[in-house]
């Protein structure tokens, strides 16, 4: 699953998942190690293209990808049982 990326995170000057420029645009994703963010360009994201990322270059990218938001590393885990909590 990808959504849009915050303005905050920075564009790479090509897509992480087919290595061309052009039409880039970050993306978040939502992977096994967490919420990365991503730069994709459009034909990648409209197939919902990602590259393989690695448990550990993804922790890493979990953790940039909090700094752009302002956020520590447990934001998604409490947001997601706050969800939780509201469907019981
Ligand atoms: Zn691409
Ligand atoms: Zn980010």
């Amino acid at each position: 699953m990808i959504d849009r990326g915050t303005l905050d995170c920075p564009v790479d000057d090509e897509c992480a998942s087919c290595s061309k420029g052009g039409d880039l645009a970050v993306y978040e994703a939502d992977t096994v190690v967490g919420v990365i963010c991503l730069t994709l360009c459009e034909r990648c994201a409209d197939r919902g293209e990602l590259p393989r990322i690695s448990v550990g270059g993804g922790a890493r990218m979990v953790l940039e990808h909090c700094e752009h938001r302002g956020v520590d590393l447990d934001y998604d885990v409490r947001r997601r049982e706050a969800e939780e909590e509201r469907w019981r």
